[in-house]
């Protein structure tokens, strides 16, 4: 346990610490800070993480991001994924696609997983939390924790070695996969290795190279070399896999210079600058719990994957996502802490899941296909997901993800305003709010709970009728159905104090 009593007072003390500015605990910050929540950002490195690694991001994660006001700069800045290329020394193959393309669908205007680079996500996320009135303190290191009934303190290691105290009502650990916090609990991760071949990763700019398709050399001696555009960048995404675990490989400039000399088509002297270059071995473990008294594990501190089926970032992204809105309902709306043991009981089973499918699509045992998407993934089972309707007329259950779709505002009293306006969901959802859907005249509460919206509302659409039909729709802020129900009732109104509404 850290000796507290050495270190520098905290005078100002947050409602929630953040520990690591990755995309997991930026997204986490964004959604905090449009709930109000006072924030600490707290990042061991002098800057954002300068490499391209989780390069794509799954439609599901594009809802989420259309949320938290940067989606139209992700779709502007990213593109879909390129073709793969592949070449048997100097000879180019037949082109093909490594993930099924889809056209947008009325419910999901996200079909398709979209390339950008994680530095790129992650300079989005930290300009929205600027725009949001946070920040982040670089050069800041989490060191030490402890906890009781009021909050957490934590030991803040500066980059000249000074240190002080932060205190907090709750802590996020999203500080990766060797997290410094879930050590410091004790919680266990374990797992196993995916692969036991290293492989390197590197952002080079190349001369030589067409951007138009994602390159690749499978029989390439020592193992398979990729080169992957990282489009209106000028710079390629370099991926190499060695087949001699007795030699291992290095991450040194010229050292990646010699690899691409030896795998591709290219010379040595082609590779103009390495940017960023990494080495890892492709493992998949989950932490035993995601939540210890006030500490929360979310991102890679709570799953590891393979990089293959692109799911850790965005798995990460669908924790903070999972958690802000809890945290936001706890600290500022009077809910109950119990509502925060709904996080470790939606996530984990999920990243679970997720890590098998990862570890399958690496095996080769499994395609990129929709599973990888993340848009079918819901809460049915959660202690937060009430279906109250005896025989529902949609496709949709209380838990599943509440698509999106094109309808019309009908009459309610106090919104004649509305009457006969269309609109989108996804408009209607964007934002802290919890929403209050009510289709085929079902009847609304006479008063609505403090940070609800209700819209009553008629289909438009086929596909809208089909998955709504008619009835109630309490959708939760992350985009999920709470409670469906015929009607409000008395037991509906039952059920708010649980959900951290009144
Ligand atoms: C080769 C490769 C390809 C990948 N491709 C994909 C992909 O296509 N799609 C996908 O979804 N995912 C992909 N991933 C995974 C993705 O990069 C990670 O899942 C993602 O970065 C996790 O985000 P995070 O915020 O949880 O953690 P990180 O990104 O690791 O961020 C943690 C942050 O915490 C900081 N930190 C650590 N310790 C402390 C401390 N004690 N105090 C303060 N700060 C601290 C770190 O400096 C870091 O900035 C890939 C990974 C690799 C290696």
């Amino acid at each position: 346990m850290v000796e507290f009593n050495s270190v520098k007072e905290d005078t100002q003390a947050a409602a929630v610490l953040i520990a690591g500015a990755g995309p997991v605990g930026l997204a986490l910050a964004c959604d905090l800070a449009r709930r109000g929540v006072r924030t600490r950002v707290v990042e061991q490195g002098e800057s954002l993480f300068p490499g391209s690694r989780g390069k794509g991001l799954q439609p599901r994660s594009l809802e989420v991001l259309d949320d938290l006001g940067i989606g139209e700069a992700v779709m502007r800045e990213s593109r879909p994924y390129p073709r793969m290329l592949p070449w048997e020394g100097g000879t180019q193959g037949e082109a093909f696609d490594l993930v099924e393309r889809a056209a947008p669908r009325p419910g999901e205007p996200y079909s398709e997983i979209r390339l950008l680079p994680q530095w790129r996500t992650q300079e989005l996320l930290y300009e929205r939390l600027r725009s949001l009135g946070g920040e982040v303190e670089f050069g800041t290191r989490l060191t030490g924790l402890e906890q009781d009934g009021d909050g957490v303190r934590a030991e803040l290691t500066a980059r000249n070695g000074g240190t002080s105290a932060a205190s907090a009502a709750f802590l996020v650990a999203a500080d990766g996969g060797r997290s410094t916090v879930r050590k410091a609990l004790g919680v266990g991760m374990n797992g196993e290795s995916v692969d036991s071949r290293p492989a390197l990763i590197a952002d080079v700019r190349l001369a030589g190279l067409g951007s138009e398709y994602w390159h690749v050399w499978p029989q390439a001696r020592g193992g398979p070399l990729a080169l992957c555009p990282l489009d209106g960048t000028g710079l390629f995404q370099l991926a190499a896999q060695f087949t001699d675990e007795s030699a291992p490989p290095e991450s040194s400039p010229d050292y990646v210079r010699a690899l691409v000399e030896k795998r591709s088509t290219l010379s040595a002297g082609d590779v103009q600058e390495v940017r960023w270059a990494s080495l890892f071995r492709a493992s998949a473990a989950l932490a035993d719990r995601f939540r210890e008294g006030r500490v929360f594990l979310a991102g890679d501190a709570a799953h590891v994957h393979s990089p293959a089926g692109g799911q850790g970032l965005n798995t990460g992204l669908q924790d903070a996502y999972n958690l802000g809105w809890k945290l936001g309902q706890v600290l500022r709306h009077g809910a109950s802490d119990a509502l925060l043991d709904t996080y470790e009981e939606e996530r984990l089973p999920l990243a679970a899941d997720v890590l098998g499918l990862s570890t399958r699509v690496h095996r080769g045992q499994q395609k990129r296909g929709r599973e990888t998407q993340q848009l079918d993934i819901g809460y049915r089972g959660s202690s937060l997901a009430h279906e109250l309707r005896a025989s529902p007329d949609g496709e949709l259950r209380a838990g599943d993800r509440a698509p999106d779709a094109l309808a019309v505002s009908a009459a309610s009293s106090g919104e004649q305003s509305r009457q006969g306006e269309r609109l989108r969901l996804f408009d209607e959802f964007r934002g802290p709010h919890w929403t209050l859907l009510s289709f085929g005249n079902a009847r609304l509460p006479g008063s609505v709970p403090a940070g609800v919206r209700a819209r009553r509302l008629t289909h438009t659409e086929e596909h809208a009728e089909r998955a709504y039909g008619r009835g109630l729709f309490l959708v939760r802020p992350d985009g999920y159905v709470a409670v469906a129900a015929d009607e409000w009732t008395a037991s509906l109104t039952g059920l708010l104090p649980g959900l951290g509404l009144r």
